[in-house]
């Protein structure tokens, strides 16, 4: 049996967890956490870590050459790099407005990357 060690991020408190781990990667005992939701947390952090992507794309304005943005709801973890090479060929053409879909969907994870900001001409 191993231990992960995952603090968990649901409040300011940081609770930090223990995570013991079977022969068959499942969860078997779980101690550190002060509430459901917490447990909850820890237990998809170790199965299927999810974050918000961020990150800024190229534009054609060049007093203005990036644009940051980010996906509009987490997406697996394992999938950020993948999505930073997809946006690498992506150029923003003003005007966007923040909020502004910049790529629906981005590979399949339903989610939308948006512009975190305005690019006006
Ligand atoms: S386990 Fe509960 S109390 Fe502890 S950090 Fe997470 S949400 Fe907060």
């Amino acid at each position: 049996m191993i231990e992960e060690k995952i603090i968990c991020i649901g409040c300011p408190l940081g609770c930090e967890t223990t995570l013991k781990i079977g022969d068959q990667a499942e969860v078997v005992k779980i101690t550190g956490y002060k509430c459901k939701e917490g447990r909850q947390y820890v237990v998809e952090e170790y199965r299927s870590p999810v974050r918000i992507f961020t990150a800024t794309i190229l534009t054609e304005k060049s007093a203005r050459p990036l644009l940051p943005v980010r996906t509009d709801r987490p997406i697996l973890k394992s999938k950020l790099k993948e999505a930073a090479l997809t946006l690498v060929r992506f150029k923003a053409k003003s005007p966007v407005r923040i909020g502004q879909v910049i790529l629906p969907n981005i590979l399949n994870t339903g989610a939308d990357v948006i512009a975190t900001d305005d690019l006006l001409d």
